[in-house]
């Protein structure tokens, strides 16, 4: 019997969208504006490793969300540069805002689904937000109109904590007072979606629409190809 229902964000409602080389642009920017040159090519390899902590893993971190002002710090302390804390605010706004501008595509099926489901069992959103925090995103689904049918937003800038983590979903399930056997989660990530979910004992849809090789490792319960196969699965699970 499902009760709850939970989705990921990115690659599962939105389409992927970069903004990693807009920020690059602007950082590099940022700099020159300060007198500050390096080789373009110089400071891109340092911003890739250190802004995305590319050489640094989930584990190593012990899976805590990384705040915007961390990474600018992290990139301005390995070229050795400070700037007044006024700089790194103005800097973490700019960056954190860009999706508004130039927002990604909700994904073909998502508000039907949602539509559909909505009445009839308690939504939420688990998210890692890389840059933009949980609170600017709540306005780009609000724009299309799909932010009324969630009842529980779960954002990794909010917990301080990156799925896989458990808490990401016992928040929900507390929320709602719901077992994790009657909720189901979906998601694009093997790794963090499907495990994550099922290391907490809940039910798991692997939404696999860019044919992704399947693991021998992890398995959800079910895969699907688009996002409105879900509304026949948990119907015949209820
Ligand atoms: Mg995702």
């Amino acid at each position: 019997m499902i009760k709850v229902i939970t989705f990921d964000l990115w690659n599962t409602l939105f389409s992927n969208k970069s903004y990693s080389e807009l920020r690059l642009k602007q950082f590099f920017q940022f700099l020159q504006e300060r007198n500050i040159f390096l080789p373009f090519d110089k400071f891109e390899e340092v911003f890739h490793t250190k802004f995305h902590f590319s050489e640094v893993t989930f584990e190593e971190i012990e899976f805590r969300h990384i705040y915007t002002e961390d990474r600018i710090s992290r990139v301005l302390e390995s070229i050795d540069i400070q700037v007044p804390k006024s700089d790194i605010e103005m800097l973490k706004g700019k960056f954190e805002s860009e999706i508004l501008h130039d927002p990604p595509q909700l994904k073909i099926g998502i508000k039907k689904t949602l539509e559909i489901l909505a009445p009839d069992y308690q939504v939420g959103l688990i998210s890692n937000t890389g840059v933009t925090p949980g609170k600017t995103i709540n306005r780009v689904l609000d724009e299309y109109n799909v932010l009324q049918y969630f009842d529980s937003m779960v954002y990794s800038d909010e917990t301080g904590l990156f799925k896989p983590h458990p808490k990401m979903f016992e928040i929900p399930l507390e929320r709602f007072n719901c077992k994790p056997q009657n909720a189901i989660h979906i998601g694009d990530m093997l790794e963090t979606d499907v495990k994550g979910a099922q290391d907490f004992k809940m039910k798991t849809i692997w939404l696999n629409d860019k044919n992704s090789p399947r693991s021998t490792e992890i398995l959800p319960d079910y895969e699907i190809k688009q996002i409105s196969e879900v509304i026949q699965i948990i119907q015949e699970l209820s």
